[in-house]
């Protein structure tokens, strides 16, 4: 209908997953509550499907470049990517990457199902060389917390050589920074939870890939397995989606701000900030005690885990006793919102001006 009007991402975000537009039709998908469905069409049953679900699944999807399928959580997504795995397989994977992949991928290693190489993100050739013999390259980019950075296209096409199959979360970079399809990845993971949503208040997660066989097995597991979105955290995800192109755009210059000024600060040893996207990570003088007097001494920024809302957020990450060692006990990881960059620094240089 409306073939050749330009749609860039930002436009396609806003754009895609409606439904049919005719009169009195609404403009997005609502919310539909239902475990039963009458028979005879293509959902079945409210394990199988759902139109929020379709509407979520369509936007991700065409962001990415794939087909995407949504999942409970971005663990049920990370979980359900696992189940690809042949019993003994070989998974090369990052030293450092969000504790909850690792600790799946660990949980399988000690059952003895597979066995797992290891290697920083950014040790390309390491991973190329891990990859000879692998089943899968499991890919973070940025790191979780570290903001290390991955050469997807190079890890995916040394992974491509040796027959494995490569999963990238993109859970910090979102499809408008990053699209590891096009860079030659073969599966995407999301925590939806995080940026896509943007508002603290769903837990979701998403899968989406170029490879049909792929996404036959993953509906399959869960349709068998269970771990669905539900029907209301989809629709918020929708709405939040909405709105990511300018939510990144606020928090991303927010982030380039404080990640500047914070290297002038006498308090941070380090500062981890990749460039681009909405987090910064850094390193304070004296450890986890000053570290965590910082964590208390601030007002506006909330102390808490996860990422990715339009709230500022801090913690000290080693706090979580399987996180990775790689990471520093003195490592804060900052979510920076949307708020006004001078009440962020104002906070966040008081607190740390106490250490
Ligand atoms: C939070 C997170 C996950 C896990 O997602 P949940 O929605 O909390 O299950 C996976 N990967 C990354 C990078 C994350 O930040």
């Amino acid at each position: 209908m409306d073939a050749g009007i330009p749609r860039s991402p930002a436009t396609r975000v806003v754009t895609t997953g409606r439904p049919a537009a005719e009169p009195d039709a609404p403009l997005n998908e609502p919310v539909t509550f239902a475990s039963t469905f009458h028979a005879g069409g293509d959902v079945g049953y409210g394990r199988y499907g759902n139109p929020s679900w379709t509407a979520l699944e369509s936007v991700l999807g065409d962001l990415e470049g794939g087909r995407a399928l949504a999942f409970a959580s971005g663990l049920a997504a990370s979980s359900a990517v696992m189940s690809l795995l042949p019993e003994g397989a070989v998974v090369v994977a990052p030293d450092c990457a969000y504790l909850g992949v690792l600790d799946q991928l660990r949980e399988r290693a000690t059952q003895g199902r597979l066995t797992l190489r290891q290697l920083p993100v950014t040790d390309t050739d390491g991973i190329a060389a891990a990859a000879k013999g692998a089943a899968m390259v499991w890919l973070e980019s940025p790191t979780n917390p570290n903001l290390d950075v991955a050469d997807i296209a190079a890890a995916a096409a040394a992974a491509r050589a040796a027959g494995a199959l490569t999963v990238v979360d993109n859970t910090f970079a979102t499809p408008l920074l990053q699209r590891p399809l096009e860079l030659g990845a073969d599966v995407v993971v999301h925590s939806v939870t995080k940026l896509l949503a943007g508002h603290s208040d769903v837990v979701l997660g998403a899968v989406v890939t170029t490879d049909d066989a792929v996404y036959d097995r993953l509906d399959a597991h869960r349709r068998l397995h269970g771990a669905i979105p539900g029907p209301m955290e989809a629709y918020l995800a929708v709405r939040g989606l909405r709105t990511l192109s300018v939510r990144l755009e606020r928090a991303q210059a927010n982030a380039t701000e404080l990640a500047s000024r914070l290297r002038a600060h006498r308090s941070v040893n380090v500062v981890r900030y990749p460039g681009f996207g909405t987090m910064c990570s850094i390193e304070v003088a004296g450890g986890a005690e000053s570290a965590d007097a910082v964590v208390a001494a601030v007002g506006l920024w909330v102390h808490s885990t996860s990422l990715g809302g339009v709230e500022s957020s801090l913690e000290r990450r080693r706090r979580w006793p399987t996180e990775s060692p790689t990471v520093d006990e003195s490592l804060l990881r900052l979510s920076v919102g949307i708020e006004d960059v001078e009440d962020l620094w104002a906070d966040l240089s008081r607190a740390l001006d106490t250490i």
